[in-house]
């Protein structure tokens, strides 16, 4: 899989792509990265990429040109999902990421200052996704963000595929509490159940912590767990 960002700051990606499970792989070849300064394809000696909004109001807006010249840089660039970061688009959930995680390659386009062009997102883009009910100042963070929930799901990027059947959101529900080492902490003992060996009991107890703590926490996600039972 390879992650596509057309971006204003390309020094943002560097190290995440460095560091960690997602540096790690990188190494083992299950996923690979191209960053795009939009900045490149200004077309102008002062490599601007902004303007004035029609229309008049605050702020500038991101022409379409330099987006578009971007884009078509990038070999065959309609043959994957081109998605653009925006408070306006569909919160992003675990769902989206099995599924964009199926494709060889996918464009991100992060955005600043107001946004961009509408025209760029009615003629190439294909999907609008925001990362939650506020705004950011660009659409860097929400674009790792991502690509990083997105990697998870490829085949062998975690080392134990039980790991992601058993995460929070994967059956509508949130993850059961873990502890570790040292078994008494500050007074607080790990709960006698984990210590039992009887795993036929931890599973008891993991699945109705995850229900509990869905219930109290994320009572719109438990409805969706008790439909979906
Ligand atoms: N004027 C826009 C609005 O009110 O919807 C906000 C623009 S924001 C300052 C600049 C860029 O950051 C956006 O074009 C988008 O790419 C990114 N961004 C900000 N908040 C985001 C969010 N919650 N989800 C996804 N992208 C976001």
């Amino acid at each position: 899989m390879r992650f596509y960002f057309l971006t204003l700051f390309p020094e943002i990606f560097e190290t995440y792509f460095q560091t960690g499970m997602i540096g790690r792989g990188v190494k083992a070849g299950l996923i690979d990265y191209a960053v795009i300064n939009i900045r490149d394809f200004s077309g102008n000696k002062h490599h601007k990429v902004d303007d004035t909004p029609y229309g008049g109001g605050a702020g500038m807006v991101m022409a379409a040109p330099p987006i578009v010249a971007a884009l078509k840089s990038i070999p065959n660039f309609s043959a994957y999902p081109i998605i653009y970061l925006t408070p306006g688009g569909k919160p992003f959930e675990q769902k989206d990421g099995t599924k964009l995680s199926k494709y060889p390659g996918l464009i991100f386009i992060c955005g600043h200052y107001e946004g961009i062009d509408q025209r760029v997102i009615d003629g190439y883009v294909d999907l609008e996704f925001s990362v939650g009910d506020y705004v950011l100042t660009g659409g860097e963070l929400p674009a790792l963000t991502l690509a990083d929930a997105i990697a998870r799901h490829i085949p062998g990027f975690l080392g134990n595929c039980d790991s992601l059947a058993e995460e929070s959101f994967e059956s509508h529900l949130l993850e059961y509490p873990h502890y570790t080492k040292p078994r008494e902490f500050e007074g607080e003992e790990v709960p006698e159940v984990l210590l039992s060996g009887n795993h036929a009991e931890i599973n008891k107890w993991r699945l109705s912590q995850a229900e509990t703590r869905t219930r109290l926490k994320r009572p719109d996600l438990f409805e969706k767990y008790e439909k979906s039972k």
